[in-house]
Protein backbone atom coordinates (compact mmCIF):
# COMPACT_ATOMS: atom_id res chain seq x y z
CA UNK A 1 0.00 0.00 0.00
CA UNK A 2 0.92 3.31 -0.42
CA UNK A 3 2.92 5.22 2.34
CA UNK A 4 0.78 7.41 4.34
CA UNK A 5 0.86 10.76 4.00
CA UNK A 6 2.34 13.35 6.78
CA UNK A 7 -0.51 15.21 8.81
CA UNK A 8 1.83 18.38 9.18
CA UNK A 9 -0.01 21.30 7.36
CA UNK A 10 2.36 22.78 4.32
CA UNK A 11 4.75 24.87 6.49
CA UNK A 12 4.26 28.10 3.81
CA UNK A 13 0.72 28.23 3.12
CA UNK A 14 -1.26 25.89 6.16
CA UNK A 15 -2.48 23.59 3.70
CA UNK A 16 -2.96 20.05 4.60
CA UNK A 17 -3.65 17.26 3.27
CA UNK A 18 -6.07 14.83 6.04
CA UNK A 19 -5.91 11.87 3.92
CA UNK A 20 -4.68 8.71 6.39
CA UNK A 21 -4.34 5.26 4.97
CA UNK A 22 -6.05 3.62 8.21
CA UNK A 23 -9.14 5.69 8.28
CA UNK A 24 -9.21 5.09 4.73
CA UNK A 25 -9.25 1.36 5.01
CA UNK A 26 -12.71 1.19 6.81
CA UNK A 27 -14.16 2.53 3.86
CA UNK A 28 -13.86 -0.38 1.39
CA UNK A 29 -16.29 0.53 -1.38
CA UNK A 30 -16.53 3.59 -3.71
CA UNK A 31 -19.81 5.26 -2.12
CA UNK A 32 -17.17 4.74 1.35
CA UNK A 33 -14.58 6.10 -0.23
CA UNK A 34 -16.51 9.04 -1.36
CA UNK A 35 -17.95 9.71 2.24
CA UNK A 36 -15.01 9.16 3.22
CA UNK A 37 -12.80 11.86 1.03
CA UNK A 38 -16.36 14.26 1.12
CA UNK A 39 -15.54 14.67 5.26
CA UNK A 40 -11.86 15.45 4.90
CA UNK A 41 -12.80 18.12 2.66
CA UNK A 42 -15.84 19.15 4.76
CA UNK A 43 -13.05 18.83 7.99
CA UNK A 44 -10.94 21.71 6.29
CA UNK A 45 -12.75 25.20 6.45
CA UNK A 46 -10.42 26.91 3.99
CA UNK A 47 -12.23 24.72 1.15
CA UNK A 48 -15.61 25.14 2.48
CA UNK A 49 -16.04 27.66 4.62
CA UNK A 50 -18.33 30.03 2.27
CA UNK A 51 -21.23 28.07 0.54
CA UNK A 52 -19.50 24.39 1.33
CA UNK A 53 -19.00 22.50 -1.87
CA UNK A 54 -20.10 18.93 -3.75
CA UNK A 55 -18.39 15.52 -4.16
CA UNK A 56 -19.51 12.81 -6.54
CA UNK A 57 -18.93 9.29 -7.29
CA UNK A 58 -20.01 7.06 -10.81
CA UNK A 59 -20.75 2.98 -10.32
CA UNK A 60 -22.12 0.59 -12.28
CA UNK A 61 -24.53 -1.36 -10.35
CA UNK A 62 -27.58 -4.04 -11.25
CA UNK A 63 -31.09 -2.37 -10.69
CA UNK A 64 -34.04 -4.41 -9.73
CA UNK A 65 -34.20 -6.19 -12.76
CA UNK A 66 -30.66 -7.74 -12.65
CA UNK A 67 -29.43 -5.23 -15.01
CA UNK A 68 -26.18 -2.53 -14.92
CA UNK A 69 -26.85 0.57 -14.59
CA UNK A 70 -24.46 3.75 -14.65
CA UNK A 71 -25.40 5.70 -11.41
CA UNK A 72 -23.96 9.20 -10.77
CA UNK A 73 -23.92 9.60 -6.64
CA UNK A 74 -24.06 13.05 -5.45
CA UNK A 75 -24.38 15.20 -2.80
CA UNK A 76 -27.88 15.49 -1.63
CA UNK A 77 -28.64 19.21 -0.43
CA UNK A 78 -29.60 19.10 3.41
CA UNK A 79 -26.90 16.98 4.19
CA UNK A 80 -23.09 18.50 5.67
CA UNK A 81 -20.07 17.75 3.94
CA UNK A 82 -18.09 17.22 7.00
CA UNK A 83 -20.47 14.41 8.35
CA UNK A 84 -22.31 13.28 5.34
CA UNK A 85 -22.89 9.72 5.33
CA UNK A 86 -23.40 7.26 2.55
CA UNK A 87 -27.93 8.38 2.68
CA UNK A 88 -26.72 11.38 2.01
CA UNK A 89 -25.75 10.86 -1.72
CA UNK A 90 -28.57 10.99 -4.27
CA UNK A 91 -28.23 7.99 -6.80
CA UNK A 92 -28.67 9.60 -10.27
CA UNK A 93 -28.92 7.66 -13.34
CA UNK A 94 -26.25 8.95 -15.58
CA UNK A 95 -28.11 7.80 -18.65
CA UNK A 96 -30.70 10.16 -17.63
CA UNK A 97 -28.28 13.03 -16.89
CA UNK A 98 -25.62 12.71 -20.14
CA UNK A 99 -29.53 13.28 -22.27
CA UNK A 100 -30.43 16.25 -20.21
CA UNK A 101 -26.90 17.53 -20.95
CA UNK A 102 -27.58 17.36 -24.81
CA UNK A 103 -30.26 19.43 -24.92
CA UNK A 104 -29.90 23.08 -26.32
CA UNK A 105 -32.18 24.29 -23.01
CA UNK A 106 -33.57 23.38 -19.50
CA UNK A 107 -35.27 26.04 -17.28
CA UNK A 108 -33.85 26.02 -13.74
CA UNK A 109 -37.67 24.28 -12.83
CA UNK A 110 -37.52 21.55 -15.70
CA UNK A 111 -33.71 20.68 -14.75
CA UNK A 112 -35.07 20.44 -10.75
CA UNK A 113 -37.57 18.24 -11.91
CA UNK A 114 -35.72 16.27 -14.24
CA UNK A 115 -33.36 15.60 -11.25
CA UNK A 116 -35.26 14.33 -8.95
CA UNK A 117 -36.73 11.65 -12.04
CA UNK A 118 -33.45 10.78 -12.89
CA UNK A 119 -33.29 8.97 -9.18
CA UNK A 120 -32.98 5.44 -8.84
CA UNK A 121 -34.86 5.65 -5.13
CA UNK A 122 -37.62 8.40 -4.89
CA UNK A 123 -37.01 8.44 -1.22
CA UNK A 124 -33.21 9.63 -1.79
CA UNK A 125 -32.24 13.46 -1.07
CA UNK A 126 -32.69 16.24 -3.99
CA UNK A 127 -29.33 15.71 -6.28
CA UNK A 128 -27.20 19.25 -5.68
CA UNK A 129 -27.83 21.37 -8.82
CA UNK A 130 -24.75 21.15 -10.27
CA UNK A 131 -25.35 16.98 -10.43
CA UNK A 132 -25.48 17.40 -14.74
CA UNK A 133 -21.66 19.20 -14.60
CA UNK A 134 -20.82 16.33 -12.33
CA UNK A 135 -21.77 13.85 -15.10
CA UNK A 136 -20.04 15.32 -17.92
CA UNK A 137 -16.73 15.20 -16.38
CA UNK A 138 -15.43 12.33 -17.93
CA UNK A 139 -13.67 10.46 -14.30
CA UNK A 140 -15.22 8.42 -11.48
CA UNK A 141 -15.01 11.00 -8.48
CA UNK A 142 -15.19 14.28 -9.01
CA UNK A 143 -14.69 17.33 -6.18
CA UNK A 144 -16.02 20.92 -5.86
CA UNK A 145 -15.03 23.55 -3.76
CA UNK A 146 -15.08 27.51 -3.26
CA UNK A 147 -11.98 27.36 -2.19
CA UNK A 148 -11.12 30.78 -0.91
CA UNK A 149 -7.54 30.46 -2.29
CA UNK A 150 -8.62 30.44 -5.73
CA UNK A 151 -11.56 32.54 -5.75
CA UNK A 152 -9.04 34.56 -4.57
CA UNK A 153 -7.83 34.61 -7.79
CA UNK A 154 -10.47 33.96 -10.22
CA UNK A 155 -12.35 37.58 -8.35
CA UNK A 156 -8.82 39.60 -8.86
CA UNK A 157 -8.81 41.86 -12.01
CA UNK A 158 -6.72 40.13 -14.38
CA UNK A 159 -7.64 36.88 -12.38
CA UNK A 160 -7.95 34.63 -15.85
CA UNK A 161 -4.68 35.65 -16.48
CA UNK A 162 -3.32 34.55 -12.63
CA UNK A 163 -5.16 31.45 -13.08
CA UNK A 164 -3.23 30.71 -16.18
CA UNK A 165 -0.03 31.73 -14.61
CA UNK A 166 -0.48 29.45 -12.25
CA UNK A 167 -1.73 26.15 -13.11
CA UNK A 168 0.17 24.66 -16.46
CA UNK A 169 -1.33 25.21 -19.63
CA UNK A 170 -3.63 21.56 -20.18
CA UNK A 171 -3.67 20.98 -15.99
CA UNK A 172 -7.05 23.41 -15.71
CA UNK A 173 -9.41 24.08 -18.21
CA UNK A 174 -10.53 27.82 -17.50
CA UNK A 175 -14.25 28.19 -17.61
CA UNK A 176 -15.24 32.03 -18.36
CA UNK A 177 -18.33 33.16 -15.16
CA UNK A 178 -21.98 31.81 -16.56
CA UNK A 179 -24.26 31.72 -13.88
CA UNK A 180 -24.51 28.61 -12.05
CA UNK A 181 -27.46 26.04 -13.71
CA UNK A 182 -28.31 24.96 -17.39
CA UNK A 183 -26.16 27.12 -19.09
CA UNK A 184 -23.11 26.43 -17.43
CA UNK A 185 -23.30 22.71 -18.27
CA UNK A 186 -23.73 23.77 -21.89
CA UNK A 187 -20.49 26.22 -21.74
CA UNK A 188 -18.38 23.51 -19.76
CA UNK A 189 -19.66 20.24 -22.02
CA UNK A 190 -18.25 22.95 -25.20
CA UNK A 191 -15.35 23.54 -23.50
CA UNK A 192 -14.45 19.91 -22.48
CA UNK A 193 -15.11 18.84 -26.16
CA UNK A 194 -12.18 20.88 -27.64
CA UNK A 195 -9.79 21.73 -24.50
CA UNK A 196 -9.69 18.09 -22.39
CA UNK A 197 -6.44 15.92 -22.39
CA UNK A 198 -4.88 13.15 -20.47
CA UNK A 199 -3.11 15.40 -18.29
CA UNK A 200 -6.11 17.54 -16.96
CA UNK A 201 -6.99 17.20 -13.70
CA UNK A 202 -9.90 19.79 -13.32
CA UNK A 203 -11.79 23.05 -13.94
CA UNK A 204 -11.20 26.54 -12.72
CA UNK A 205 -14.27 28.28 -12.87
CA UNK A 206 -14.14 32.37 -12.92
CA UNK A 207 -15.46 33.85 -9.79
CA UNK A 208 -16.87 30.63 -8.68
CA UNK A 209 -14.44 27.93 -7.95
CA UNK A 210 -12.84 24.57 -8.71
CA UNK A 211 -13.37 20.84 -10.00
CA UNK A 212 -10.74 18.16 -9.24
CA UNK A 213 -11.49 14.91 -11.00
CA UNK A 214 -9.60 11.12 -11.23
CA UNK A 215 -9.51 7.91 -10.92
CA UNK A 216 -10.14 7.35 -7.07
CA UNK A 217 -10.96 9.14 -4.09
CA UNK A 218 -7.71 9.96 -3.26
CA UNK A 219 -6.48 11.25 -6.67
CA UNK A 220 -9.53 13.57 -7.30
CA UNK A 221 -8.85 14.76 -3.14
CA UNK A 222 -5.00 15.01 -3.21
CA UNK A 223 -5.43 17.70 -6.73
CA UNK A 224 -7.52 19.67 -4.95
CA UNK A 225 -5.17 20.02 -2.25
CA UNK A 226 -2.33 20.47 -4.15
CA UNK A 227 -4.24 23.21 -6.91
CA UNK A 228 -5.64 24.85 -3.53
CA UNK A 229 -2.13 24.79 -2.47
CA UNK A 230 -0.57 26.06 -5.43
CA UNK A 231 -2.80 29.07 -5.45
CA UNK A 232 -2.05 30.09 -2.03
CA UNK A 233 1.69 29.66 -2.88
CA UNK A 234 1.03 31.91 -6.00
CA UNK A 235 -0.61 34.93 -3.36
CA UNK A 236 2.29 34.63 -0.57
CA UNK A 237 5.09 34.92 -3.64
CA UNK A 238 3.04 37.87 -4.56
CA UNK A 239 2.90 39.16 -1.24
CA UNK A 240 -0.63 39.01 -0.90
CA UNK A 241 -1.93 38.89 2.97
CA UNK A 242 -2.74 35.98 5.11
CA UNK A 243 -6.07 35.12 4.60
CA UNK A 244 -7.23 34.98 8.41
CA UNK A 245 -10.55 33.11 9.44
CA UNK A 246 -12.78 35.95 10.49
CA UNK A 247 -13.58 36.23 14.66
CA UNK A 248 -16.67 33.86 15.42
CA UNK A 249 -18.88 36.16 17.40
CA UNK A 250 -21.46 37.70 16.18
CA UNK A 251 -21.07 41.12 18.70
CA UNK A 252 -21.14 44.71 17.39
CA UNK A 253 -18.17 46.06 18.99
CA UNK A 254 -17.80 49.76 18.94
CA UNK A 255 -14.70 49.32 16.52
CA UNK A 256 -16.82 47.46 14.65
CA UNK A 257 -19.46 49.33 13.64
CA UNK A 258 -17.32 52.61 12.83
CA UNK A 259 -15.17 50.09 10.62
CA UNK A 260 -18.70 49.10 8.39
CA UNK A 261 -18.48 52.55 6.65
CA UNK A 262 -15.08 52.59 5.58
CA UNK A 263 -15.32 48.60 4.59
CA UNK A 264 -18.35 49.13 2.84
CA UNK A 265 -16.77 51.90 0.99
CA UNK A 266 -13.81 49.71 0.03
CA UNK A 267 -15.78 46.92 -1.61
CA UNK A 268 -17.73 50.02 -3.52
CA UNK A 269 -15.24 50.88 -4.59
CA UNK A 270 -13.32 48.10 -5.96
CA UNK A 271 -16.08 46.80 -7.43
CA UNK A 272 -17.29 50.24 -9.19
CA UNK A 273 -20.94 50.40 -7.93
CA UNK A 274 -22.28 50.93 -4.25
CA UNK A 275 -22.52 47.76 -2.06
CA UNK A 276 -23.94 46.88 0.77
CA UNK A 277 -22.29 45.28 3.77
CA UNK A 278 -24.31 43.71 6.49
ZN1 LIG B 1 -20.21 25.60 -7.10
Amino acid sequence: PPAIRSFAPCHRCGMENRWNEDQAAHFPTALAQRVYTSRLQGADPSLVLHGGGNTSVKVTEPNVFGVDEEILYVKGSGWDIATIEAAGFAPCRMEHLLKLAQLDRLSDTDMARELQLSLKNPAAPAPSVEAILHAILPHPFVDHTHADAIVTLTNSIHGERLVREVFGADEMIVVPYVMPGFRLVRAIAALLETQITPRTIGLILMNHGIFTFGPTAKTSYDRMIEAVAKAEAFREARGAGRLVEAPQEKGTSREAIRGLPTLRRAVSDAAGFPMIVS
